[in-house]
């Protein structure tokens, strides 16, 4: 019955998509946007989702002011990618940015060109990550490529429109968090709307914490997930040939056992004295240290450095907000909080994204509309990336282009999720061969079972989210499964053509070799 419904949902789809009918709500006048958003941060590391590693008030005061969405799913899990979806509010096929080391194509329509061209004031500060000069933003000031942790370079547009570039000296995280709140008490006309995306590098590799973090949690033990010794039975060969493994594919860098450089004198001298004793320590007693209890430190050292980097970002948060009250601006600002995609802390072995399994699949997704948004409030329905651009168009009263792919969640902020809103989700990962050696898949999820075709291996897995959540056992093939086994089939095909997936992979490889991402020589 459901795949008549969905077959019939799909015949009526226009060849021509006009463009969507805005929700009801927007007659409360234009509110302000902020968009947080950080790289490679995981729910595993945000208190508001998982109490266990790490406490992050101001992060969870978005959720307990806001709403807190569970199931958000990224369509690429991949940085430049997901850029890219939430630019355009298309799949990667279509936006044309398909993997790390593409281009974007700065020509095409975006969200904030169109809030441009509405009347609102947009800012673009931080990581950018997609190789062309930002374009849709009255002002800007970026990260040049990746970017380092300390004293970055920055890109930002000069009063007549070219790019400039200046190094700033200090935490890549802080100075982020300067430049935004210098934007909106100094920068920014106060007579206009506004849409300020403000984004992080951290916690992306190589985790290296700022100053007033780099030894805390040295007396804390993290715990070790489940899944951390996982032996990749029970699935295809996919999950036993990737390279991103803590055991082994960790770099000295990584690992902190060499001072990363860049730094000033002064700031050096901080981070020697903060891990000098601890890599002393480590050196020391490593001849003695078996194979595991090697595998278990570097697990802390890992898990550790990227908490910490989480740590100063949740700093930040809680200075933009703060700021928000102290100007007035709360009320009528709606601040959406959220990352590139999720990442493994462990589980399966791992560090890294890219999988469609769900530590990766999933990214966090808080926001705040005061009077809009009941706070503490909690929504399961699969939402996604794509829905972030459609979202601020439509709580901005800006009509929504009919070829964006996915939906507003304004509905949702209200408590309304509507009676039709997706209920599966297409995924598709393409950069392989590439850094970390993950086949190229896609698959489709219903939350309750996930199907995923490893197309170039012609491997499948099939999991029961429900009696199997870490994703262990694939149960392809299994007759017990052989209903959902066909009906996710379909749905996978009805999906591909509903969402114009070609047949041939639009992977262009990289113009130069990508730098930074690469696994490097391992510790
Ligand atoms: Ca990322």
């Amino acid at each position: 019955m459901k795949r008549l419904l969905f077959l019939a949902l799909a015949a009526c789809t226009p060849v021509i998509a006009a463009e969507k009918a805005p929700s009801a709500k927007t007659s409360k006048g234009r509110p302000n946007i902020i968009f947080i958003f950080t790289d490679d941060h995981c729910e595993q590391a945000l208190s508001a989702y998982d109490p266990s590693r790490i406490t992050t008030p101001n992060m969870d005061r978005i959720a307990k002011e806001g709403m807190r969405f569970n199931r958000c799913y990224v369509t690429n899990s991949i940085c430049g990618p997901s850029r890219a979806v939430i630019l355009t509010g298309k799949y990667s096929h279509l936006n044309g940015f398909v993997r790390n080391g593409n281009t974007f194509n700065g020509e095409q329509p975006t969200f904030p060109k169109l809030l441009q061209k509405a009347g609102y004031q947009t800012a673009m500060i931080g990581k950018w990550h997609l190789k062309s000069t930002p374009t849709g933003f009255d002002h800007y000031e970026v990260l040049i490529g990746q970017g380092p942790y300390y004293n970055p370079p920055m890109k930002f547009r000069q009063p007549d429109g070219q790019p400039g570039t200046r190094k700033h000296t200090g935490y890549t995280t802080d100075i982020i968090g300067d430049l935004t709140i210098e934007w909106l008490k100094e920068k920014r006309d106060r007579d206009q709307p506004f849409l300020l995306m403000t984004q992080h590098k951290a916690p992306h590799r190589n985790w290296q914490p700022g100053p007033k973090y780099l030894t805390w949690l040295d007396d804390r033990t993290i715990p070790e997930p489940e899944t951390l010794w996982d032996d990749y039975e029970g699935r295809t060969s996919a999950a036993r040939e990737q390279k991103m493994e803590i055991k082994a594919h960790l770099s000295p860098g990584d690992l902190k056992l060499r001072t990363p450089g860049g730094l000033t004198p002064e700031q050096r001298k901080t981070w020697e004295a903060a891990y000098g004793p601890k890599n002393a320590a480590f050196e020391k007693a490593r001849e003695s240290m078996s194979e595991k209890e090697i595998i278990q430190w570097k697990y802390q050292r890992y898990v550790k450095d990227y908490l910490r980097c989480v740590k100063s970002v949740d700093d930040v948060v809680g200075r933009i907000l703060d700021y928000l009250e102290e100007a007035g601006l709360a009320e009528n600002t709606i601040v959406m909080y959220s990352s590139d995609q999720g990442w493994y802390l462990g589980e399966h072995g791992w560090y890294d994204k890219r999988w469609m399994y769900e530590e990766s699949l999933k990214t966090p997704l808080l926001a705040r509309w005061p009077g809009v948004i009941k706070p503490g409030t909690t929504n399961d329905a699969i939402v996604s990336n794509l829905d972030f651009p459609e979202t601020f168009l439509d709580a901005a009263g800006v009509p929504v282009p009919g070829d964006m792919q996915g939906r507003s969640l304004v509905p949702l902020f209200e408590g309304k999720t509507p009676v039709d809103w997706r209920k599966s989700f297409y995924y598709h990962y393409y950069e392989f061969p590439g850094a970390h050696s993950v086949a190229r898949h896609y698959g489709v999820t219903n939350g309750r079972h996930k199907l995923i075709h490893f197309y170039q291996k012609g491997e499948w897995e099939l999991f029961d989210l429900e009696k199997d959540p870490e994703e262990l056992q694939s149960v392809y093939g299994n007759s017990d499964y052989s209903a959902v086994q066909s009906a996710l089939k379909a749905e996978l095909d009805r999906l591909r053509a509903e969402l114009k997936v070609p047949a041939e992979d639009p992977v262009r490889p990289p113009k130069e070799k990508r730098r930074g991402g690469k696994p490097k020589k391992a510790a």
